[in-house]
């Protein structure tokens, strides 16, 4: 059977770029290739940022109250066809079906919260700031910007900054992961059928190349990327050099704390779905989970049993809990992870590196992994693993907790497991990460709230989703005094009572 080429999407129609160089898209559960993405090459690009420059041009003067309209339909459309939407999703990224859906309910979120622009998007104004001079400020779309997103929420990330871009009035171009590329171009059919002028939304694929001449491109007025932390740095660095506006989010390494008098049966659940869902290929996932002398045995030990538990499988399946890792090179980049912490003769409490479904031999799987007692110097503490790996530590105090958790170099994400609102309030205030959990193993902020992290998890300032910062981003604020000279001599000719 030929194998799907994954089209670009520009002027709302589908075109197969003809390239040189190709990537594959796999069916991780498998372990087999499913689809190619073409590095699309430069002229074809520029077409797609002719066409979104062209688009502004329109776009930008249809009232928001219209634009915001698209959004609802491509809202009906996108809910219509959930599950064929996560359906792809899982197939090419291997996340159970749940989840896939989870990642499209959190793009309809955003969609939701991008429709109260006809809010966001008023201005101010004073009248009289002097004698018959009224001042406003307005707010007006920027241009087009481009949206660079990870493997590990093909649609979700994209839709951190898509509704809004579109309807503050600008047009984009999606840069899908070429991991996962394949639920983006789904969206592009609902895009059309949503009615959405030929350029607003335009989808161009490939890796790095296509990164790069977006970047450069002067027509692209801001970036939106989500990735590792590296690459987050040199999109941020390379932006700004053409002067575009930046979002960045990059790597994460979270810590969850579980303290002595937290509610237990709650908690093991809570840390199960954070350090093992998405097979540990979250942003927001924790990593290191920190104890007490007084609860560390019975913390670890109801962890490792609830994680000995989970199904691993093809995520389309019933019955299963955890899909496979992205990439055979990820499954032992991870695994790499587990045989240094054997080499160096850390704990291991649950060991996942050979589990591997009986069906699915050849997909990329590895179980859930527990690490016990890690030295606070070692790599299963400080680096980010991005796979179903826990490291367990043990401290004395709560401050000596905090101090772990601050002296990491990422800040996304932390969480709290207490019935004390004491400790709760000092890890809310004192935790230097950008979203914090009281209780909640997966600190996702609503799409109405600003989403980003602190320290190299994230660059710029403003951050991705709704909130008060989108709209700062994706608008200029423009200053309008005015003075009409016929009011002043009517007033003239009809005083008011003052004078
Ligand atoms: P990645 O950095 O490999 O890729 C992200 C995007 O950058 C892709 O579209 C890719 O094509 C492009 N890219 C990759 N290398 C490039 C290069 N050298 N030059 C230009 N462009 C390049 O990230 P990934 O592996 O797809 O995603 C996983 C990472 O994303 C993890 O580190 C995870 O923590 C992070 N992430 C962060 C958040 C957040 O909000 N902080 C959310 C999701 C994922």
């Amino acid at each position: 059977m030929e194998l799907h080429i994954v089209k670009n999407f520009i002027d709302n129609a589908y075109h197969e770029a003809i390239s040189d160089k190709y990537y594959d898209v796999y069916n991780p559960a498998f372990g087999e290739v499913i689809a190619r993405v073409p590095e699309t090459p430069r002229e074809e690009i520029d077409r797609a940022i002719e066409s979104s420059v062209n688009a502004f041009e329109r776009w930008s003067k249809v009232p928001v109250t219209e634009r915001i309209k698209y959004l609802f339909r491509l809202h009906e459309l996108i809910q219509n066809n959930i599950d064929e939407i996560a359906k792809t999703t899982t197939n090419e990224h291997g996340k159970i079906f749940n989840e896939s859906k989870g990642d499209v309910i959190r793009t309809l979120e955003n969609i939701e919260a991008a429709s109260a622009e006809v809010y966001h998007m008023m201005g101010k104004n004073n009248t009289e700031i002097a004698t018959n001079i009224d001042e406003f400020m307005i707010r007006v779309p920027i241009g087009v910007f481009a949206i660079i997103s990870p493997f590990n929420f093909p649609l979700m990330v994209p839709f951190w900054f898509v509704p809004y871009a579109v309807a503050t009035g600008n047009t984009v171009i999606v840069k899908p992961s070429e991991k996962t590329p394949l639920s983006m171009e789904l969206v592009g059919e609902l895009i059309r059928k949503a009615g959405f002028p030929e350029g607003v939304i335009n989808i161009i694929n490939g890796g790095s190349d296509v990164v790069n001449r977006l970047l450069d491109s002067k027509e692209i007025k801001g970036v939106g990327f989500v990735g590792t932390t590296g690459v987050a740095q040199y999109v941020y660095k390379k932006a700004s050099e053409s002067y575009k506006r930046v979002i960045a989010n990059g790597s994460a390494k979270n810590f969850a704390i579980v303290m002595p008098d937290a509610n237990l049966s709650q908690t093991i659940p809570n840390l199960i779905s954070s350090f093992f869902g998405n097979a540990g290929e979250r942003c927001l996932a924790n990593s290191v989970l920190i104890t007490f002398k007084e609860n560390h045995d019975k913390v670890v030990s109801e962890f490792a049993r609830a994680s000995s538990k989970i199904r691993l499988g093809y995520g389309l399946d019933k019955d299963v809990d955890m899909g496979p890792l992205i990439r055979e090179e990820h499954r032992q980049k991870v695994k790499s992870y587990i045989d240094y912490g054997k080499e160096n003769k850390i704990k291991l409490i649950i060991d996942g590196s050979d589990k591997v479904p009986e069906k699915y031999k050849k997909g990329f799987f590895l179980g859930p992994t527990i690490f016990d007692e890690v030295p606070l110097d070692s790599k299963l503490i400080k680096e980010e693993i991005f796979g179903p790996v826990a490291s367990v530590i043990v401290v004395d105090n709560f401050d000596e907790a905090l101090n772990i958790i601050n002296s990491s170099k990422y800040g996304n994400a932390g969480s709290i497991f207490t019935e004390s609102g004491y400790y709760a309030r000092r890890f809310a205030n004192e935790v230097n990460a950008g979203n914090i959990g009281i209780n909640i193993g997966i600190a996702a902020p609503l799409g109405y709230y600003p989403f980003g992290g602190m320290k190299d998890s994230f660059f710029g300032m403003l951050h991705a989703q709704g909130g008060e910062d989108h709209i700062m981003f994706y608008t200029e604020r423009k200053i309008i005094i005015n003075r009409w000279f016929g009011y002043s001599e009517k007033e003239k000719e009809t005083p008011t009572t003052l004078k």
